[in-house]
């Protein structure tokens, strides 16, 4: 049965069905209710509440933090036909007051405004006076997280529902957690509201994580072999290593730009625009980049260290493929990145408990990392979702790890560090095992050790792959006071005492090239119109000055690529095309389209 809702998503929208779970959302939301909706980046959340704040009378407004981003929302929505605006510090006075009239006549579908600017006195009574359609608090996710930049004001919408009993709002987020959702609840007062929780999975990126050997060597290799003018998203620890990573990118002919809290905000705010505007960009970021940024066509998402917890990666991998198309997540560690993160940990405020949460969060990680088996599968399952066969989609499904029973070295690993008086690091444990002659060791007479020299069968670099793998599965632990220092904890036991063996994994001798992801491009589609197309893109995002991805997205490009639609029938048939981009933009590409047939 088609409903208005259908009618919506064709006509304005130019797409043919609803995911799972939007239908459902649109519909109680016209209704009235209320809704809590967590999806993963990607998954289609605005429509969720774009399309019932069309079939409701009056304005929907939607509550969103990044103040930078708005107006390419507003852009896109327009571009669709839709009266969009939004309310925001960049305005004039005059454009304000323009924007109020037209919020007072009824002549908006949607504006979205920053919380504190909501918040204002003068805000609340305007909007008392107008018919709202619903309140959507995008980035939901912003009242619970500690220390987060836009807590404070999102903690204040709580009096939203007190002051607009009747109007349904609609919390959304991509941040999965028990934790995030049942605090998300308490704040925005949503005890009733229903949830609706989509499948976290994101079929279309592949998960790739390997051993830090020469970064930059293996970087290189990954963005020439797969990602040659194409944009990505970096991210590094500190700003530091932000900085260095994008000049050494840029001697190296990429279009790498740094992003940091140490950079001034305009100058942030001049890349971030790039990164949205133009076309191969690579940011290199700390994580202060990221949330909200909706562009479709991101890459590939590189790691250069370890992120702190799985749902920082997950959060952080997800900004690649939002398009749907393939994409990479791509990662080096090393157990130096471990020591680095207990460091930054041990020296930050808060609790012990608090530590103690981070150090579990972390263990996960590294559990992440060092698994044999499908990535995605340990993934998902950290969000309670089961993925019942392995995804043939990340690294360890296309080439599986080798394992070895390492159960005899690991034993000497563990007797090493136990026997020098759990007081030394990896390098210096190594050379005992080894038998080198330096003067750390004679110094404190480790040569006359049970260990010394019993483990010159395996290289240095293997041992360090066995320590690694007995930190990240919690049988070592780095004392941080002690400038890494290797300790024993509790589930040694059954392995000392030969009761258990362990299986460990096998670090493959070079970053194997075997299978690259696909290119975006299906391999049937002409290069030239391809190109041809995006030209015809690009001349309407400049005339515009609106990002490429605005005027229509690589999905449709795709599309167009392989119906080939040559007049308005068979355009309006590509997904992405309602009847606003239909009428002004269709013109141009069938003719594109004719163009290059014709020149057969
Ligand atoms: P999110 O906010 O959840 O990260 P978006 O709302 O930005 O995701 O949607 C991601 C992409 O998916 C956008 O390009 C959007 O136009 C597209 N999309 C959303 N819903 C549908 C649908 N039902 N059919 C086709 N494409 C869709
Ligand atoms: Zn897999």
């Amino acid at each position: 049965m088609s409903t208005d809702a259908d009618k919506i998503l064709q006509t304005i929208f130019g797409y043919t069905s609803f995911r799972s779970p939007q239908k459902e959302i649109i519909e109680s939301i016209s209704g009235g209710d209320d809704a809590l909706v967590l999806m993963p980046t990607g998954g289609g959340k605005s429509l969720c509440y774009q399309i019932p704040a069309l079939l409701r009378d009056g304005c929907g407004i939607v509550i969103s933090p990044l103040i930078a981003l708005m107006q390419d929302q507003v852009s896109a929505l327009r571009l669709l036909g839709v009266n969009a605006s939004f309310l925001n510090s960049t305005l004039e006075r005059d454009e304000e007051t323009f924007i109020e009239h037209q919020l007072k006549i009824g002549a908006l579908d949607l504006l979205y405004i920053a919380p504190e600017r909501l918040l204002q006195n003068r805000t609340i009574a305007l909007l008392k006076n107008t018919t709202i359609a619903l309140f959507a608090i995008d980035e939901a996710h912003c009242v619970s997280q500690w220390g987060h930049d836009f807590r404070a004001d999102y903690l204040e919408l709580s009096i939203l529902c007190k002051l607009f009993p009747e109007v349904p709002r609609i919390a959304l987020t991509a941040t999965a957690d028990d934790r995030t959702r049942s605090e998300i609840i308490k704040q925005l007062k949503l005890e009733h509201a229903p949830h609706y929780v989509a499948g976290f999975d994101r079929p279309n990126i592949r998960y790739r994580i390997a051993l830090k050997k020469n970064t930059k060597q293996q970087f290189l290799g990954f963005l020439k072999n797969e990602h040659q003018g194409e944009s990505g998203i970096v991210y590094c620890l500190s700003r530091n290593k932000v900085d260095q990573i994008a000049n050494w990118l840029k001697t190296q002919k990429f279009k790498a730009l740094p992003y940091h809290a140490g950079i001034p905000s305009n100058k942030r705010a001049e890349y971030q625009a790039r990164f949205l505007r133009e076309e191969g960009i690579i940011i290199v970021a700390t994580i202060a980049f990221g949330m909200g940024i909706d562009k479709p066509d991101v890459r590939f998402v590189a790691h250069l260290d370890l992120p702190k917890t799985i749902e920082a990666y997950y959060q952080e991998t997800g900004r690649a493929g939002r398009d749907g198309l393939p994409a990479n997540a791509w990662m080096v560690y090393g157990l130096q990145d471990v020591i680095k993160l207990r460091q930054m940990m041990q020296n930050s405020e808060g609790s012990e408990e608090h530590k103690r949460a981070e150090q579990h969060r972390l263990n996960a990680m590294l559990g992440l990392c060092e698994i044999t088996s499908c990535r995605r599968q340990a993934l998902l399952s950290y969000f309670d979702e089961h993925l019942s066969d392995a995804c043939g989609n990340c690294d360890t499904c296309i080439e599986p790890p080798r394992t070895w029973e390492g159960t005899e070295f690991a034993r000497m690993a563990l007797s090493a560090a136990y026997r020098t008086g759990q007081r030394f690091g990896v390098n210096h444990l190594i050379d005992v095992l080894r038998g080198a002659e330096t003067d750390k060791v004679f110094q404190f007479e480790h040569h006359h050790l049970p260990a010394y020299g019993i483990g010159r069968l395996l290289s240095a670099n293997d041992w360090r792959s066995v320590f690694r793998q007995l930190v990240a599965r919690g049988f070592l632990s780095v004392d941080i006071e002690r400038f890494g220092a290797l300790r024993l904890e509790e589930v040694c036991r059954p392995l000392l005492r030969g009761e258990a063996k362990i299986e460990l994994r096998k670090d493959p001798d070079k970053a194997s090239t075997k299978r690259q992801t696909r290119t975006p491009l299906p391999s049937d589609i002409d290069i030239a119109l391809w190109e041809a197309l995006r030209e015809c893109r690009r001349s309407f995002a400049s005339e515009l000055g609106i990002p490429p991805y605005v005027v229509f997205n690589d999905a449709s490009l795709t599309e167009m690529c392989q119906m080939l639609p040559t007049d308005f029938d068979n355009f309006s048939m590509i997904s992405g095309v309602g009847e606003r981009k239909l009428e002004k933009y269709g013109p141009a590409f069938i003719s594109v389209i004719s163009e290059h047939l014709a020149s057969y």
